[in-house]
């Protein structure tokens, strides 16, 4: 099994790409060890959680809240978790972040490592030391950045992945292509999810591929002054709509992204904004939906990006090159009631 480390700046991880999760044990202590995972996670996967501690969640969203924090803490006090304990998050998004969030508080911050079990997760989530919970409508709003000791993957997990939870993982996988890699958009062209869920190491490949990009972007700027900013592309509206419409994350950036690219042709002459939409319509995401500009924009102001009256936006300057460009507010408010 190779392992691959990346430097971060007070901290190193382990990456076990093609690891495989019976190989857990030689990555951490099975005795001082605690996995934190979702019941859909835990149901579809019993018998691979054998001899490990766990503590089992209720799955979604809307548990990546405070009152979860507290129920693990009061779990862990019983089970006698102490600052030797290593806690394993195992499952998506929602549940690294409660993971890593509450490794990193609880008794000032014990070590963690992460097994993602969603495409998400595995090329985006689990990445980068971001973790943290939700309060009311607002989304990561309490967290910190704290890198894991150690990320394994395990394709047999995307086995049971809900065909909705390939579409998130792949909106972020688009992403990818449209700021960092033309080649990649290129395969993602000529494939298909039939092919890549037929083929375990064409999905193997672009999982890594993908890990790998987030990472190296992450490397150059952990803390979010620059570098790091091209991952939020297709995100600023598409938090936006997220918060006012019933989507999945999937479905919100890859309309964040369509408009973003439409913008990118206004603003800096970004000439393939039909490319992009015609990708995100081939893996069955939306693109050029309709939404309430106004309601949108108001939300759109408020996000963290913002600095005073102007934002950083993710433009592409071509497919493969995305530039963070501040804007002001009233030009982005002006272009989008045009859209
Ligand atoms: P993400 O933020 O990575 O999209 P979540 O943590 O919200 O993911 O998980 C999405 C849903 O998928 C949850 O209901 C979770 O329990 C479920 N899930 C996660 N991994 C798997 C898997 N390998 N097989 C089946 N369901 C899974
Ligand atoms: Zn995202």
């Amino acid at each position: 099994m190779k392992k691959l480390t990346y430097k971060f700046s007070n901290s190193s991880v382990d990456y076990w790409l093609a690891g495989g999760i019976s190989h857990l044990k030689k990555i951490t202590d099975q005795k001082n060890s605690i996995i934190i995972t979702d019941e859909n996670v835990f149901t579809a996967h019993t018998k691979r959680f054998k001899g490990w501690n766990c503590i089992v969640l209720k799955p979604g969203e809307e548990f990546k809240i405070q009152p979860t924090v507290d129920t693990i803490i009061e779990q862990l006090i019983k089970m006698e978790a102490d600052r030797k304990t290593t806690l394993v998050g195992v499952g998506g998004g929602v549940i690294t972040d409660l993971t890593g969030y509450v490794a990193s508080v609880y008794m000032r911050g014990i070590s963690f490592g992460f097994i993602p079990t969603t495409l998400l997760a595995m090329v985006d989530a689990s990445i980068g030391g971001k973790n943290g919970i939700d309060v009311g409508v607002y989304k990561n709003m309490v967290g910190i950045i704290r890198q894991p000791k150690f990320i394994l993957h395990d394709m047999i997990f995307l086995n049971t992945l809900p065909q909705a939870e390939w579409e998130n993982g792949f909106a972020e996988i688009i992403k990818h292509a449209c700021i960092k890699d033309a080649a990649m958009f290129r395969e993602l062209e000529a494939n298909s999810y039939k092919k890549y869920q037929a083929r375990k190491t064409l999905v193997c490949e672009l999982v890594k591929h993908n890990a790998i990009i987030k990472t190296k972007v992450v490397q150059q700027d952990e803390f979010e002054k620059g570098e790091r900013r091209l991952l939020n592309f297709g995100h600023t509206l598409g938090h936006a709509l997220e918060n006012q419409y019933e989507i999945s994350h999937g479905q919100a950036v890859a309309i964040g992204m369509t408009y973003a690219s439409v913008i990118s042709q206004k603003i800096i002459g970004f000439k393939e904004p039909g490319r992009v939409a015609g990708l995100l319509l081939k893996y069955d995401l939306p693109t050029f939906a309709d939404f309430d500009k106004k309601k949108v924009f108001n939300v759109l102001k408020m996000d963290k990006k913002r600095e005073r009256k102007d934002i950083n936006f993710v433009l592409l300057e071509k497919i493969g090159k995305g530039v963070v460009k501040s804007i002001p507010l009233t030009q982005l408010e002006n272009i989008i009631q045009e859209l």
